[in-house]
This record gives structure tokens, sequence and C-alpha cells, in this order.
């Protein structure tokens, strides 16, 4: 199977990097418009994607049979099967006859994760539904929080934190997509906006950090999509920090350490988020050429007299300035806490102390919004 200029390869790695598609196409498959998740994913060849037969991106019998299908659905009429690649894994294929322009079709590629994470119910499934929702829809805002010098209070950088409209917290919407696999969206929408905030405010001293999930991390094409969005943007590489959270739940250390080395290479700084909240931190720390890590906000709030927290972070604090890497702790609420971190010698600090996320407004406001409706 070849597309119509013979760039098979190179078109089928586009559309996994992609991890999901959605595409306007006509019966024959010819790609109209890559405007809806492909352009919500900041896929910066999107539009490359016009000209390119979407059908080459599904396994041959089910391309033959959806061409035969396509004109007997009706108008708003949906498609949905699961398509078994025997080496990419198993993607959702959803495709929708258009309600008004009748001889076009949505086509929705979804690819499964390639850890067989299967969703464990209903209830997550709904929580996925509402992420998606909110990220194609942008119902999205993002909240600045800032870090800083743990001594003198003076503002390092500040952390963007993504909120969802109707949410109180996005830490169901974030785990439900990490485990389904759909966090990579939010983490391209995240890094595409911060690089864009960096590149419009030239400031120096304006500085972001960005959260983006482990589970991107251990999987190469996302990481290289990552590095392709930040080099679409113009701004001094080191006044972004990458971090990286749920590194609890990392499983392909040697994924993930190749992750890393390559966002690093392209310039901005790596941090390791939530340290010291799984048994493994030491094994990542080890592994992973990272610039710094933020100790798990556990190490404060569990209890901040507690003799062997602040010994924990005494030694590992020193261990960082021994290898060269910047320490963070976080959840500072008390001058208590801070002193602490100080008494530690942990040399940033991020807290309700020193400032409680802000929502940033028109942090987003360069992104268009996705198709909506579909899917
Ligand atoms: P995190 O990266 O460890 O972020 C710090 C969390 O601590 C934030 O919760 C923040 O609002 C909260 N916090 C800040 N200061 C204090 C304090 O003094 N006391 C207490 N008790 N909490 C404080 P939030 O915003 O609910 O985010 C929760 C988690 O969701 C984040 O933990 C991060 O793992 C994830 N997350 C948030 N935004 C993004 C994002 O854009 N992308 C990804 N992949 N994950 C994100
Ligand atoms: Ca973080
Ligand atoms: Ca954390």
């Amino acid at each position: 199977m070849t597309s119509p200029d013979g760039n098979e390869d190179w078109f089928r790695d586009l559309a996994f990097a992609a991890a999901d598609l959605l595409v306007t196409i006509d019966a024959q498959g010819v790609v109209l418009r890559a405007d809806g998740d492909a352009s919500m994913l900041h896929h910066p060849s999107a539009e490359r994607l016009i000209g390119k037969n979407a059908l080459e991106l599904i396994s041959e019998g089910d391309s033959r049979r959806l061409r035969d299908d396509l004109w007997a659905l009706g108008p708003g009429r949906r498609l949905a099967w699961d398509d078994i690649l025997e080496i990419e894994g198993q993607r959702r294929i959803l495709v929708q006859r258009d309600p008004r322009q009748t001889e076009t079709f949505n086509l929705l590629v979804s690819r499964t994760p390639r850890t067989n994470r299967i969703r464990a119910n209903r209830a997550d499934d709904i929580l996925v539904e509402r992420f998606r929702d909110a990220v194609m829809n942008g119902r999205l805002k993002a909240a600045l929080q800032p870090v800083v010098e743990t001594r003198t209070g003076a503002v390092s950088h500040h952390e963007v934190l993504a909120r969802f409209d109707g949410e109180e917290s996005p830490v169901n919407l974030i785990t439900a997509a990490e485990r389904s696999g759909q966090i990579c969206h939010l983490d391209y929408i995240m890094i595409d906006a911060g690089a864009h905030r960096l590149a419009q405010n030239p400031d120096p001293s304006f500085r972001l950090a960005v959260n983006i999930s482990g589970e991107s991390l251990q999987r190469y094409e996302v990481v290289e999509e990552l590095c392709a969005v930040i080099a679409g943007h113009a701004f001094g590489r080191t006044r972004m920090i990458v971090e990286i959270t749920e590194s609890a739940e990392i499983e392909d250390i040697e994924m993930a350490a190749r992750g890393v080395n390559k966002l690093r290479s392209s310039g901005v700084s790596v941090s390791l988020d939530d340290f010291g909240a799984g048994a493994a931190s030491f094994n990542y720390l080890r592994a992973l050429d990272v610039d710094g890590l933020k100790f798990d906000g556990s190490f404060l709030t569990s209890s901040p007299e507690n003799s062997r927290n602040s010994a924990l972070m005494r030694s590992i604090a020193r261990m960082c300035l021994e290898l060269g890497i910047a320490s963070v702790g976080e959840r500072v609420e008390t001058e208590q806490d801070r002193k602490a971190l100080q008494y530690a010698g942990v040399r940033f600090a991020q807290g309700y102390l020193f400032g409680t996320p802000e929502i940033y407004e028109g942090f987003f406001s360069r992104r268009r919004p996705g198709l909506r409706g579909v899917a």
C-alpha cells in the first residue's frame, strides 16, 4: 500500500506520532482538513496531511471495507471498530458522515497504549471522556504558581498547572488520562502554549516549569513530537523546565532515560517531580540524567517535625548539590516549612506561603478550537 506520492512510511510514522488523529476526508479517503484533533495535538505537520490518503493508516482489509461502507452511512451516522495491527498494537477507528456536508466524513484514529493497560471500569471511561471533551473544546485553563529561592523568597520561575472548567482539581481527569494513554494530548498543549508564552514575553526573568507525564516520557514518539513542538518556538531554551510527574510510575526506565536525553538535547531543563513518593526514586535518579528534582509534598505535610523526613531531605539535598542538580521543596505552607527546607539545604521552595496558583487568562489564546461534536 502506498500513499499518493509513494511516501508511505513517512505518512504512517506521522500518524502514529500523532497518537490520535482526527481529519476530514472525502469518500476516497483523501484528507481535506486536518484542523480537528490533529491541530488540537499541535501536531506541527497537521496541514501536511492534506491531500494524503487517510485510509492508508488503516489495516488493508478494513480500509477496503471502509471504502465500500462510506457511502452507505447516513448523514451524521457513525461506524466504529477496533483495528488490530501486528506491530503497532490496537487502535480504535471511528468514522462519521458529516451531517451537513454529506460529501465529507470525519475520521478519528485513536491509538490504545502500547502497554496493556485496559480501562479499569466505566467510571474511568467517563473521566477520560470528560478529559477529551475539555481538551478538544478548549475548556482548559492554566494557573501559574511561583517557585522561589527558599532563603530569600525571590521568584525563580513559575509552574504551570492545568485547570479544567467545572473540576475542582485536575487530578481525577489527569490520572484517568494517564491510565488510558491519552495524557500526551495535554502534554503537547501545555508545552506548546508554554513555549508560545515564553516566545511572546522575552523578559529573561519570566521562566516556566511545565509538567509532562512519566507516561509520555516513556513513549519516544511522543517525546520527539514534544521536541518538535518546542523547536517551533523562538525562546531561550533555559527558560523552560520540563517536570516529569508521576515519576513513581515509570516502568520502562531505559526508554525514559532516552526521553530525558532527547528533551535535554533540545535545550530545556528536565526535573523529576514527586521525588520520594515511590520506592524507586533513587533508581530513577541513577538512570535519568536530570537537571533537578522536586521533593514530593509529603516530605513537608506528613509531619514537618518528623526527624526522619528532615534527615532524608537533608541528605538528598546534599546529594543534589554533589550531582550539581537543583532541588525544590513543594507544599510549603508555613514559615516552619520554609525553615525546614532551608535547614535541609533545599534551594527552591513552592507553596501557599509564597503564592497560590493563579489563573493566567489567555494562556492558550493561540489555540484554534478543535472540531466539535465528534467522537
Ligand atoms: P504537582 O506537579 O506535584 O503540582 C503541585 C500540586 O500541589 C498542585 O496541585 C498545586 O496546586 C498544589 N499545591 C501548590 N502549593 C501547595 C501548598 O502549599 N499546599 C498544598 N496542599 N498543595 C499545594 P494541582 O494543581 O491540583 O495538580 C495536581 C497534579 O496534577 C500535579 O502535581 C501534576 O502531577 C498534575 N498536573 C497538573 N497540571 C498538569 C499538566 O499540565 N500536565 C500534566 N501532565 N500533569 C499536570
Ligand atoms: Ca509539578
Ligand atoms: Ca509534585
